[in-house]
């Protein structure tokens, strides 16, 4: 599947669907605190800074909904987000925030692993990589732990707006290649910006058919 394979409907279906209210559920700093599953759920996971909060932001169409911050690694708990009742965003803590001590970020990467393997209702992860910096390696970690997990995810390339477009195709084709042999990723790389809103009605409309909400 490419990104064109959207119907208009389909994308149409997704905007509308991220029209509705959104708001904030809770934040968990353990596993068991999260509330029931019987909600579709999908997940975003990145390193601190990667643009996360911004992303999160921009499909929900709210400027403050995840709480994007300059602080790198100020996110320490599992955010949820509901959109209309009907599914849910969980926010996971950013990774190699080289900041954070060792057992704080080992605190994170637990939580991250928990929730990867306690969530049945969870659809796909979106694994966001930075644009200008491609995959590195505590990013080929959490794909080990996805691969390990068995969560289907995806590669979603952000800040796409900092390179030029014969960069963007560049970094996807490399990306791609590098995800081509993992198990559990979905072979198709997104590049998106929050900042210019490229590829996130496209984010929205995967959302939406990974979730069983609109046809894909
Ligand atoms: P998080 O730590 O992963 O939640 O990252 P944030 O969403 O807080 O973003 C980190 C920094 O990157 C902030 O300064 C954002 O303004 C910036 N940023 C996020 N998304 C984009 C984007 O699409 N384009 C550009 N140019 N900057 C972005």
């Amino acid at each position: 599947m490419t990104e064109d394979a959207f119907t208009p409907e389909a994308l149409e279906a997704a905007r509308i669907l991220f029209a509705r209210p959104s708001s904030f559920v809770m934040g968990a700093a353990e596993i068991e605190q999260l509330p029931d599953t019987s909600l579709p759920e999908v997940t975003f996971a990145g390193r601190s800074n990667v643009g996360k909060s911004s992303l999160i932001n921009a499909v929900v169409g709210r400027t403050h909904l995840a709480r994007a911050s300059n602080e790198p690694g100020r996110t320490r708990e599992v955010n949820l987000f509901d959109v209309d009742g009907r599914l849910r965003l969980a926010d996971l803590p950013g990774y190699g925030f080289a900041k954070a001590a060792k057992t704080t970020a080992r605190k994170f990467q637990n939580l991250g692993r928990a929730y990867l393997r306690g969530r049945p209702n969870l659809k796909r992860a979106y694994l966001l990589i930075d644009s200008r910096h491609g995959l590195k390696p505590p990013d080929l970690e959490a794909m080990d732990a996805l691969d390990q997990a068995a969560v289907s995810y995806q590669i979603v390339l952000t800040k796409a707006d900092k390179l030029k477009p014969a960069d963007v195709a560049a970094v996807v084709a490399r990306t791609a290649q590098a995800v081509a042999k993992r198990p559990a990723a979905f072979p198709q790389v997104l590049a998106t910006s929050s900042a210019k809103g490229t590829g996130i009605p496209e984010l929205r409309a995967g959302i939406a058919a990974v979730c069983g909400l609109t046809e894909a």
